[in-house]
């Protein structure tokens, strides 16, 4: 069985005193949740998220992570920084650190084994554009980012890896992949991990559905066989919107 478990990825947004009064809504919303929680916090919130969620089940992470340990990378944040912090996730991969930072495959497969082999857990992000989309290719792209990304990752390390698919087209647009083609993608996602790992190790794998998941149709995602949690942007911003996300109705019966 896979415990679902719902992240907010706050992207670039709230200050240290938005990040308290956000949370302090939040965490009187969630606390019966039947999911893991998770908050991706700007770098500058990490201590405050970390200290005003002690004691509750909403644990933090950051939303980057440098591959290397430390020295001249300006601008980068290092594992054993965050992990200082309290921050137990690092996202890494995420569309719009490839689409406007130049984030490559190459880098993320730096990144993630930086994280595993520091005992972060890494939410990796996966997906494809509305052109690739188009020209039927998804299940190609998505193959090569997992194959490419997760190179050097061990079966033990993907204990700690959650997989994000985030079809680039839906995230931040109000447009929602349906349930049944997310979990088609889903579940091809799951066969490229099986062919990697193994039946065992793909199946206690778990896989976030992202790209505009929000209240009103959190229910349905997450009834999909193969979807066993979401990454959530805009909705995550919100308390009583993500509240209910996290919150989602168990349909699967
Ligand atoms: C995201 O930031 O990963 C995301 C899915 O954003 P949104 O929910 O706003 O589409």
């Amino acid at each position: 069985m896979r415990k679902p478990i719902i992240a907010g990825n706050w992207k670039m947004n709230n200050t240290v005193s938005q990040t308290s009064a956000l949370l302090n809504q939040l965490i009187p919303l969630v606390k019966d949740a039947a999911c893991e929680v998770v908050v991706c916090v700007p770098f500058t919130s990490l201590f405050e998220a970390v200290r005003l969620t002690k004691g509750t089940n909403i644990a933090v992470g950051a939303q980057n992570v440098a591959w290397a340990e430390k020295g001249a990378f300006t601008g980068e944040i290092s594992a054993d920084m965050l992990i200082e912090t309290g921050a137990k996730y690092a996202v890494i991969g995420h569309s719009e650190r490839r689409q406007y930072f130049g984030e490559t495959d190459e880098s993320v497969n730096k990144r993630l084994n930086t994280a595993v082999g520091k005992g972060l857990k890494a939410i990796v992000c996966v997906g494809e554009t509305l052109a690739e989309r188009e020209g039927g290719i998804t299940e190609k792209v998505v193959k090569a980012q997992i194959e490419n990304g997760f190179k050097g990752v061990s079966a033990a390390d993907l204990q700690s890896v959650i997989l994000a698919y985030e079809p680039v087209w839906a995230i931040g647009t109000g447009k929602t992949a349906t349930p049944q083609d997310a979990q088609n993608t889903v579940s091809y996602i799951r066969g490229v991990f099986t062919s990697l790992y193994g039946t065992q190790n793909a199946n206690a794998l778990r896989i976030q559905y992202g790209g505009s998941m929000n209240a009103a149709n959190a229910d349905e995602l997450m009834a999909q066989p193969d979807i066993d949690g979401g990454l959530i942007g805009g909705a995550s911003l919100n308390a009583a919107d993500f509240a209910r996300v996290v919150m989602y109705k168990n349909l699967r019966g």
